[in-house]
């Protein structure tokens, strides 16, 4: 029952730590379901699929999207209106995208850089070294639409728990470095700070939060495999 993980999950999490269902690819009567067990935070990964569904879904109150996937440029002026987080800011090029669809509709976009820390190939995300060099450029201080939030990484796809242990420690160890390029929020604001660290899915997030995790992206565990 998608209700019955929800609590399940959301009764181990620490404070500070937030739950991303993730809903791609499951029908909005999922997502409904969800919502009964008090669930407002949603993943989606499809531009097109995330917009109907904020369509679909809108007489319900307080709903959060996330984007979680890999956002083309092309694609960012669908879900510029409305979506709360975009995790996966991979290229200086899409952030730049993000700002300027972001400042069309009059908002400002919180991101997370993506990190690749992960064993796997990969034409997504920044490598350490390569996001580290994009925060020293100071480019994205020119960005007054997009708001840098914090990072979001995804670890080696592997049973090896040390494997995983590690890419999530290589991700914090940069979360931690990227801090001091940000003011820490005043008492209470909410709104402000690099103080996202999103990391942690179905199989791995025990971990993820053992590692400084503060939003976990589950799927699988909550809606079972996904439909279409
Ligand atoms: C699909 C997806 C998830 C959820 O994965 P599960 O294994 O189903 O929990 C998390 N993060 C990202 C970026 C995804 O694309």
């Amino acid at each position: 029952m998608i209700s019955d993980e929800i609590q399940r999950i959301t009764a181990q999490l620490p404070e500070g730590v937030r739950l991303v269902a993730v809903s791609k690819f499951h029908p909005a009567e999922a997502i409904r379901e969800a919502c009964g067990a008090g669930q407002r935070v949603f993943g989606e990964s499809h531009a097109q699929e995330l917009q109907r569904k904020h369509e679909e879904l809108a007489d319900i109150e307080g709903l959060e999207w996330h984007f979680i996937g890999h956002l083309q440029t092309n694609k960012v002026k669908y879900i510029a209106p409305y979506v709360s987080l975009i995790h996966a800011a991979d290229s200086p090029r899409l952030l730049t995208e993000i700002n300027k669809q972001a400042e069309r509709c009059g908002r400002t976009i919180p991101c997370l850089l993506q990190l690749h820390v992960a064993q796997e190939e990969t034409k997504f995300g920044f490598t350490p070294e390569e996001a580290q060099a994009y925060l020293d450029s100071g480019e994205w201080q020119a960005l007054g639409h997009v708001r840098l939030a914090g990072v979001m990484a995804m670890a080696s796809n592997t049973d090896d728990e040390h494997r995983i242990r590690e890419d999530f420690r290589r991700a914090r160890r940069f979360f931690e470095q990227a801090q001091t390029y940000f003011p820490s929020p005043a008492e209470g604001d909410k709104a402000g700070g690099f103080t996202e660290l999103s990391m942690g899915m179905s199989d791995d997030w025990h971990i993820a939060i053992d590692e400084g995790s503060t939003l976990i992206r589950i799927g699988t565990q909550i809606f079972g495999e996904r439909q279409y």
